[in-house]
């Protein structure tokens, strides 16, 4: 049967191999076992399930948590000649009994449904007059109830096992870490499923965490170096992300907001936008995200900070899953450090629960001053081996520099114990600079004698300090004194002198003038300039194909495939046949197209010939 998953990978998809753990994943499946896959998000889960709900006989029910979702899913499994559908709210009464009726005639290969609709009993006896090969359970993480996706109708999934007791039930997700595993075995009632674990790291996704200086600036310069590209910025509060949308929109981008207050309507349109047009930037709270899958997302910006080192993991893994390269960019600065703390303080959480948090953000804001790669740090953190320097983050393409900051740091915690620990950063700096603020000579700080010590430093010098020495636990920003500023046990030794500190320089902000300079690395799918304009005719082909069919571009061909009919430049169907995403259904559907398209660079003499 191995053989026969193969010949469909070929034959259907037009991938030369299985990737990581498809394979066996796929063999656990086909032997009848349930299987639990954990693969990063452009992994490559959904092969795991599809491929053998085409070898076996019956029909797979696909279990995902959202609709437009499946939708896409659905179109573009159709796209690839296979019998695909989906049963939602959407579909109306006629339609449903059309589809009931082939399933019943055994002619739809992949069923998709949500949980709720699924659990109901009308489908449930529905299913179990079929014949089921398979149950598919996507972002499977959704029934634990430790994650932040929790989701009820997930838990009722259970009953599938000791309802359809001989089919095997194959759970998928990106989330890796041990508890949530845990659960998904447990509340699915998985029996000693295969587990399938697959490597974490993506290394075409390039990580990037700047300081925060001036983040407009620092955005839009990053911005003009992913022209023409499309990404996802995430951001904390709902208003920032609409705040930013618009001001990206006054630059010239297609930037849209999306967050849960938003009317269900316009955020499908966005989200839809973003699936179906190129370079479309959604600025979003982390309330967009799960389940897309558009493989072309070319970056990832978080102005703000994530949560906790999982959610970094799972919002930038949304950046190149096709396997091109792309970027993660993460500004931060001191006040997020303080704001986020404060966040965990004033929350409701068990006290318990709290340090939990705490020491979760911890590990995130330990993992952002970071003086060593950042990927090998994030596998690390994964459990997982790496090597030391991964050669794609900016502290291996830009090692920061390090400096000697004990003396810095003893002004700085003196001023904040003259003060008597009851300021926040802003007032503690001034007074470090000899600020002459109303608030200084109120409180008589004039007088003291480290008012004006710091005067070497410039502000975000002592901010970027303080930062560090938040992070690393010799300062403690109270957040039921307004952040007001305390030492803690360790600096003692550091005011001391019985130990040195190192901390990190910040590299400088980006310039007023600083703009689009680039333009050879522009993309992160890079076309040499004389290829141009055969590639935006390729894309301009893809676009009108997918239009006509009405689905994204990318379902039509990856950047990738594009990129090797750019390199090989196909003359025959044969030819086109051979590149990795083309399978037997876009051959015979797209081939006339992208052929005409090449030809016609094709019969263009040369620029030397002319000469
Ligand atoms: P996931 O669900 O794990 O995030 P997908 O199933 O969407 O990932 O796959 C990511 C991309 O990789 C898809 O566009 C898919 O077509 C592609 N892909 C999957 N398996 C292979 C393979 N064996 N060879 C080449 N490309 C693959
Ligand atoms: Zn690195």
């Amino acid at each position: 049967m191995m053989d026969q998953a193969r010949a469909v990978l070929r034959d259907t998809y037009g991938y030369d191999d299985f990737r990581g753990e498809q394979a066996a994943a796929i063999q656990a499946v086909l032997k009848g076992r349930d299987a639990l896959v954990i693969m990063p998000t452009g992994g490559g889960k959904s092969v795991c399930y599809q491929i053998p709900a085409l070898v076996l006989t019956g029909t797979a029910v696909i279990v995902s948590p959202l609709i437009a979702l499946m939708e896409d899913q659905v179109a573009a499994l159709k796209l690839l000649g296979i019998e695909a559908e989906v049963l939602n709210s959407s579909v109306d009464r006629q339609q449903q009994q059309a589809i009931e009726t082939r399933l019943r005639k055994g002619e739809i290969k992949l069923l998709y449904m949500a949980p709720e609709r699924l659990l109901l009993p009308y489908s449930l006896d529905m299913l179990s007059s079929i014949d089921i090969s398979l149950f598919a359970v996507d972002e499977a993480h959704c029934v634990s109830q430790w994650g932040h996706d929790f989701r009820q109708d997930y838990l009722g999934l259970g009953q599938l096992k000791q309802r359809f007791a001989q089919v095997p039930v194959i759970a998928l997700t990106a989330t890796a870490d041990a508890r949530t595993r845990e659960d998904i075995i447990e509340n699915l009632h998985l029996h000693s499923p295969e587990r399938l674990i697959g490597g974490f790291d993506r290394p075409n996704i390039r990580y990037t965490v700047a300081p925060k200086q001036d983040a407009r600036r620092q955005l839009k310069q990053f911005l003009s170096q992913h022209e023409g590209e499309a990404g996802v910025i995430y951001c904390m509060s709902r208003k920032k992300t609409e705040e930013t949308a618009s001001w990206l929109s006054g630059l010239g981008y297609t930037a849209l907001p999306y967050h849960a207050g938003l009317p269900a309507a316009l955020k499908t349109t966005h989200q839809q936008r973003f699936l179906r047009e190129e370079a479309v930037i959604i600025v979003a709270t982390i309330a967009f995200g799960m389940g897309i899958d558009k493989p072309d997302v070319r970056f990832v910006v978080h102005l703000d900070l994530p949560k906790t080192i999982e959610s970094y993991y799972q919002e930038t893994g949304r950046a190149g899953r096709d396997g091109e390269p792309a970027e993660a960019w993460l500004v931060y600065g001191l006040q997020d450090v303080v704001r986020l703390g404060q966040m965990v303080d004033n929350s409701s959480l068990s006290p318990e629960h709290k340090r939990f948090e705490r020491n979760k953000l911890n590990q995130l804001l330990g993992w952002c001053e970071a003086t060593t790669c950042r990927r090998h740090a994030l596998l690390n953190y994964f459990d997982e081996a790496s090597p030391e320097a991964c050669g794609n983050c900016d502290v291996c393409l830009s090692p920061p520099k390090t400096l000697d900051g004990t003396e810095a740091a003893q002004k700085l915690l003196s001023t904040i114990y003259r003060t008597g620990q009851r300021f926040g950063a802003g007032h503690v700096i001034d007074v470090l600079r000899g600020k002459e603020s109303d608030k200084v000579f109120q409180s008589e700080h004039h007088q003291l004698s480290v008012f004006g010590i710091g005067k070497e430093r410039t502000a975000a010098q002592w901010q970027s300090l303080l930062r560090q020495l938040i992070v690393q636990g010799y300062v403690y920003s109270d957040s039921e004194r307004f952040g007001a500023l305390r030492l803690q046990e360790k600096s003692r030794a550091l005011l001391r002198g019985d130990i040195t500190l190192s901390v990190r320089e910040d590299p400088p902000a980006p310039t007023r003038t600083a703009k689009t300079t680039s333009s050879g690395g522009k993309r992160g799918v890079n076309v040499p300039e004389e290829e141009m304009d055969l590639w935006e005719a390729l894309r301009a082909c893809r676009s009108r194909l997918a239009s006509e069919q009405n689905v994204p571009p990318y379902v039509v061909f990856h950047d990738a495939t594009l990129m090797q009919m750019l390199e090989l430049k196909p003359a025959s169907e044969a030819a086109l046949g051979e590149i990795s995403g083309v399978g037997e259904a876009k051959l015979q559907r797209y081939a006339t197209d992208f052929l005409a398209t090449i030809a016609a660079f094709n019969n263009q003499p040369a620029q030397e010939e002319i000469r």
